[in-house]
């Protein structure tokens, strides 16, 4: 394969803070370094940087530098991982950021060919401005819950309804896509434009807007609705060159090597423990059950979710942290759980619990693995559904309600089973929702055909690229191309 570019060209990338960003961007440098000849490089706080570095194989030749940045100086938490502390922080990158991208340019006698950014980063628009460098910004999420996200940041429309139940149009979408205030985070539903959450998100956003071109984490044949939102919003090149996840899952002919420890967190649990397991059950059998890294339930959610469970019968594994109102690093308690449900699930090897990092990976790949309970964070969503493992939703927050109404209306791939904190589950709807998605042999038939199309768009078959590889090849092109006039 012939790649594109001189590695005299440098591109610069900056994702946002939250561990679901930074895998995405990852991804995507390792995906442009096989693509493309060209020199990229990686900035983040010192602590992601020192992560990214643990998990680095030798071959890997994308620089990682940490921008000088001190939690303390921004009264921050050294762990920062609430979405108000990573907005936060994100904002105070801009001055080293701006050293950093003078210091290259000088340092290179030109500026780099680009800045790819966060979509939640619109600031380094300004930078680029400034340095004269093209800016991208690249959107980890799928395209539906990108444009649904910054329509609703950007127009605030639950403001007109008169009441929580009353459905709206969401602005830019067709006239059957509806949802009411009640779908929406509280965070959200209170926004008026003089909220903290307004003020990060729409300054970011809108700067977004001014980009070169953006790049979205999704296969254009799998969201077309989407996709085509999207492209009217922005008005913008949208080049769809994800799913950016490892290539061996996206490659059915592949080995079954352990994905193991991506993020250089501290393990719950070997991979091969998980991976033993699951072998010890029929295909399609065991539910996986996970809120991604920053999320998770109300205490009385997680005992009926616990309870439902138990009483569905159904093998499981839950990633399970304590619950809100706790703090997510501190020690599980027993009392967060039906009397010993731990002790029982464990001796009957009918449920395994995970109290710090899963490997998800590993387990989403295994055959065993018939369904995955999920916030629907978008790496989330797209691990399951490149494997066609069907989805329960319990969106918590970000986008996550968007890509749940996409998972259940538009795809069909899916069922929700509640929304935020607020939702009153029981057991029942637990067992309820569970049967229905385990056992339902159409919603796992339409998981393997978005599998299928998952496969095909980001892979090469019979010499033909699928659509996520042209688009990379299509984006390199044009910001050469650019670069040139
Ligand atoms: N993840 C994991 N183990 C865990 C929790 C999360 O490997 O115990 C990974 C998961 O595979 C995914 C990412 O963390 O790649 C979570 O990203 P997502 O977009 O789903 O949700 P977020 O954490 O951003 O809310």
């Amino acid at each position: 394969m012939e790649r594109l570019g001189n590695p005299q060209e440098h591109i610069v990338m900056i994702p946002f803070l939250a561990q679901g960003h930074i895998i995405p961007f990852w991804e995507l440098a390792k995906k442009l370094q096989e693509r493309a000849n060209l020199s990229i490089t990686l900035v983040s706080t010192p602590l992601n940087i020192q992560k990214l570095k643990s998990t680095q194989s030798n071959t890997c030749k994308i620089h990682l530098v940490s921008l000088p940045f001190n939690s303390s100086d921004h009264n921050l938490p050294p762990n920062a991982e609430t979405t108000e502390a990573l907005c936060l922080a994100s904002t105070a990158l801009q001055t080293p950021f701006q050293q950093l991208m003078s210091n290259l340019a000088s340092k290179q006698g030109k500026p780099p060919l680009c800045i790819i950014s966060d979509v939640f980063m619109g600031w380094t628009n300004r930078v680029a401005k400034l340095l004269h460098i093209t800016n991208i910004s690249f959107s980890t999420c799928g395209a539906y819950g990108t444009a649904a996200y910054h329509s609703v940041w950007l127009n605030l429309p639950h403001r007109f309804v008169k009441s929580d139940d009353e459905e709206f149009v969401l602005p830019g979408f067709p006239e059957t896509c509806k949802i009411t205030r009640a779908h929406l985070h509280k965070y959200v539903r209170s926004a008026d434009g003089s909220d903290q959450g307004s003020k990060f998100f729409q300054p970011q956003l809108s700067l977004s807007l001014g980009s070169f071109g953006w790049l979205c984490n999704t296969v254009e044949e799998i969201e077309p609705l989407g996709v085509q939102v999207l492209k009217n919003y922005t008005k913008l090149p949208i080049w769809c060159i994800g799913p950016l996840l490892p290539p061996r899952m996206l490659d059915s002919s592949s080995s079954n090597e352990i994905f193991g420890n991506r993020a250089g967190k501290e393990p719950g649990l070997s991979a091969e423990t998980c991976v033993q397991w699951l072998d010890s059950y029929p295909e399609n059998s065991v539910l996986y059950i996970s809120f991604g890294s920053q999320n998770t339930i109300s205490p009385a959610q997680m005992m009926e979710l616990a309870k439902g469970l138990e009483e569905s019968g159904k093998p499981f594994i839950w990633a399970i942290r304590p619950p809100m109102g706790f703090n997510l690093t501190e020690k599980f308690r027993d009392e967060w759980l039906p009397h010993k449900f731990e002790e029982r699930m464990s001796a009957s090897k009918r449920g395994l619990l995970i109290h710090k990092w899963a490997p998800q990976l590993d387990i989403l790949c295994h055959k065993s693995t018939g369904a995955f309970l999920s916030h629907c964070g978008w790496n989330s969503t797209m691990e399951s559904l490149s494997q066609g493992v069907p989805l329960i939703g319990w969106p918590l927050g970000g986008e996550q309600v968007y890509n749940s109404k996409m998972i259940e209306e538009e795809m069909g791939v899916g069922v929700e089973l509640a929304r935020g904190l607020e939702s009153c589950i029981t057991k029942n709807d637990v067992k309820r929702v569970i049967e229905i998605v385990m056992e339902n042999e159409g919603i796992r038939r339409k998981a393997s055909e978005i599998s299928e199309m998952i496969k095909q768009g980001a892979g090469q078959n019979n010499g033909k690229k699928g659509s996520s590889l042209q688009a990379m090849d299509d984006f390199v092109s044009a910001l050469l191309a650019y670069s040139r006039t």
